[in-house]
């Protein structure tokens, strides 16, 4: 089914951020509206960084149903919240809001979308089982907290170091984690079972290539990149060439947006139909 008629009673979600003209949110949850008939269209809204606190202002008297905040709004939006829910707290980035009567209620799905990716390729995480995260930003603190509850042993891998040792010691307090270094690498890999990328490294309109070594990866290692678009990135490239397993970035951006969903509306989002319409976009880009 597709959505043909915007009426009075239509409800509005969006996405705000800076940029968000790639963002592939709005097919993806406009395609699950109208799978399930829920009246609601979800737009993408760019929103400046100084303007934030009236952008939410004004959505919050516009009474929308929900959204989702990305780069760079995702730990600066919180103080603007009535409510941000205790595992959010810690993440320290919301990329949810639900609006319940005017009240704007914080949440992460990036975090347990993250989960689902993993999840649906079948790697089960364990306690002592060895994790390297690259990245230090709002994605990777909450990959970051799914990993440390299950119980992994991470590694984190920062470009800006010291951003990369307050990660690690905030995960530290859940699980075992330590910073590390490119150097570091060769000695680690034997004991890493999942490597994921957090950065935008490989994405169009960044630096090409890998984040890392190629020769970290090792064949039966899991390898996830959250980077979407391409879909094939270089190291998902490097991963497949060297017998590892790979967890594409969209599985994420799925998991993730359809937590979303079902936190706005109550009701069960159709993964199916919302994983079809990211793939008509990404594999036909
Ligand atoms: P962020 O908060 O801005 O963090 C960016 C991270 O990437 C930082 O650790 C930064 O290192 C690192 N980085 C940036 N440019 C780099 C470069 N040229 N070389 C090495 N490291 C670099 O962004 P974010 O929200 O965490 O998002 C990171 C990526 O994940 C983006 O590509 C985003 O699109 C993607 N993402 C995907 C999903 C999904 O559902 N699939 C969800 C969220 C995010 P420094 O600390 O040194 O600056």
């Amino acid at each position: 089914m597709s959505r043909s008629v915007i009426r009075a009673s239509t409800r509005l979600c969006g996405l705000i951020g800076d940029p968000v003209a790639h963002s592939l949110s709005p097919p993806m949850q406009n395609a699950a509206f109208a799978e399930t008939g829920i009246d609601a269209v979800y737009l993408a809204f760019r929103v400046r960084r100084e303007r934030l606190g009236r952008a939410i202002e004004g959505l919050r008297e516009l009474k929308v149903l929900g959204l989702n905040v990305t780069i760079p709004h995702k730990s600066a939006v919180m103080p603007f919240l009535d409510e941000v829910d205790p595992l959010t707290e810690e993440i320290g980035a919301v990329n949810t809001i639900i609006c319940r009567d005017g009240s704007l209620v914080g949440t992460n799905t990036d975090r347990s979308g993250f989960g689902d990716a993993l999840s649906s390729s079948g790697f089960v995480p364990a306690k002592g089982m060895g994790a390297l995260l690259i990245g230090a930003g709002d994605a990777a603190k909450a990959v970051g907290h799914f990993l440390a509850g299950s119980g992994m042993t991470i590694s984190v891998l920062n470009r800006d170091r010291g951003k990369g040792e307050r990660l690690a010691l905030e995960l530290g307090r859940l699980t075992e984690a330590s910073a590390v270094t490119h150097d570091e690498l060769e000695d680690i890999a034997r004991n890493l079972s999942l490597i994921v990328n957090c950065t935008p490294m490989g994405m169009v309109g960044f630096p090409e290539g890998p984040p890392i070594d190629a020769g970290t990866i090792r064949p039966g290692m899991t390898v996830v990149d959250i980077v979407y678009n391409p879909m094939e990135t270089p190291l998902l490239v490097a991963a497949r060439d060297r017998g590892a397993k790979v967890v594409h970035g969209h599985e994420m951006l799925l998991g993730q947006g359809a937590r979303s969903f079902e936190a706005w509306t109550g009701g069960k989002a159709p993964r199916d139909i919302m994983r079809r319409a990211l793939l008509s976009i990404l594999e036909g880009a």
